[in-house]
């Protein structure tokens, strides 16, 4: 077995702690990668804290995780010691479902397996990314293109593909107007998609703060929540809304901002239930649809465009030590605008 130093909570809403767990030995399809800089995604901190029921004690987080390839199995093809890699939500799917050949492992009819917080299909918990060390199979490692650097490309594992998939889906691009709604860890890499796509975006946040960083991004339009105006003014606006908020919105005053044909798009997770009116749908045939993460091959072509498009997660890298204050500062929506551990500060 191979040990490694991890941060860990043995309970739900327990702080941090550092601990050693066991990475299995190296299987012919595997990969031995030493970690550089894990993200910190607020599902994480949903996990973390039970939020959405269940969860696997000890848990340690973390899925978006980049490193350096250490060792390979005797059969690995795709990866060579010394490359750097990536590895994002899942790391096992059955691969042989509908929907694994299709490239969409995430909806694994015998259960994609997350990179931490599941069971493997060998009876195994899966531990994350806030670790020095992880063993994934080769098939679920994706490869860092030059011109990305490791800590500010990290988010991009999850809450980049998070945001470009349901983008390319409902076909952000030119001539489209599409609302990102919170302007968090997520929200911010969605702005530089959809403005990289060629859609006209519009930021929806709760407050101006995050004014000047929207257009930054490449926003050509912000406004805030909390003014009712808002809503008024742009009634009937978007082809696409994507909502990255973490808490319960007002569901029908964001449809109420579609257009005849425009789809509210839900990728953030809150643990509470939604409410809408049908009627905000029917009234202009609108649609209210959710979107988990992406495939491989769908995250390995956002890796690319990332780079392509210079398109740069804004982080803030922290050591070990810090990361129960960094939880707090998530929660108080207090994060320019990803927290990044340095793991060599484990
Ligand atoms: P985050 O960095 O905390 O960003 C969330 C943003 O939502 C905040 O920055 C804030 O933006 C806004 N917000 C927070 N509380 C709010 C409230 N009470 N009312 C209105 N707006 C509020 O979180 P994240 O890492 O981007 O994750 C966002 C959500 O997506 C989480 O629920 C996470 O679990 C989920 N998620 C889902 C998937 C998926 O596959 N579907 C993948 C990853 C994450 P402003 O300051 O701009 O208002
Ligand atoms: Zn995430
Ligand atoms: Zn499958």
């Amino acid at each position: 077995m191979i040990k490694t130093l991890v941060l860990s909570v043995p309970h739900a809403k327990a702080p941090f702690e550092k601990t050693t767990i066991e990475r299995r030995e190296l299987r012919s399809d595997d990969i031995l990668i030493d970690i550089k800089y894990s993200g910190i995604c607020h599902s994480d901190i949903h996990s973390a804290h039970g939020d959405w029921g269940g969860g696997i004690f000890p848990m340690v987080p973390g899925h978006e995780i980049v490193g350096v390839v250490e060792a390979i199995g005797s059969k690995v093809t795709k990866f060579a010691i010394g490359d750097q890699v990536g590895v994002g939500c899942f790391v096992n799917s059955c691969r042989e479902c509908e929907y694994c050949l299709k490239g969409e492992e995430q909806f694994c009819t015998k259960g994609v397996i997350s990179t931490y917080n599941a069971m493997d299909y060998d009876g195994n918990p899966t531990y994350g990314g806030y670790s020095q060390k992880i063993v994934v199979k080769e098939d679920f490692v994706l490869r860092m293109p030059d011109g990305l650097n490791l800590d500010v490309a990290s988010p991009l594992l999850c809450a980049g593909i998070t945001t470009y998939s349901p983008l390319r889906k409902w076909n952000a691009g030119p001539g489209k107007k599409v609302a990102i709604v919170g302007m968090g860890g997520l929200g911010h890499i969605a702005v530089q998609f959809a403005h990289a796509m060629g859609a006209e975006v519009t930021v929806l946040s709760q407050s101006m703060k995050k004014k000047e960083e929207a257009f930054g991004f490449g926003a050509d339009h912000y406004y805030a929540t909390s003014d009712p105006a808002t809503f008024q003014q742009l009634a009937g606006r978007f082809d696409l809304i994507l909502n990255t908020v973490s808490a319960n919105l007002e569901v029908d005053k964001y449809l109420s901002m579609l257009r005849v044909d425009g789809t509210l798009v839900n990728v953030g997770a809150p643990a509470a239930p939604d409410q809408f009116h049908v009627f905000s749908l029917i009234a202009a045939r609108r649609s209210i649809a959710g979107s988990l993460v992406g495939g491989i091959r769908e995250t390995q072509e956002m890796l690319d465009f990332a780079a392509a498009h210079g398109i740069t997660p804004q982080t803030e890298v922290i050591h070990g030590d810090q990361i129960n204050e960094a939880y707090e500062r998530v929660l108080r929506s207090d994060v320019r605008y990803r927290f990044v551990i340095d793991i060599s500060t484990l």
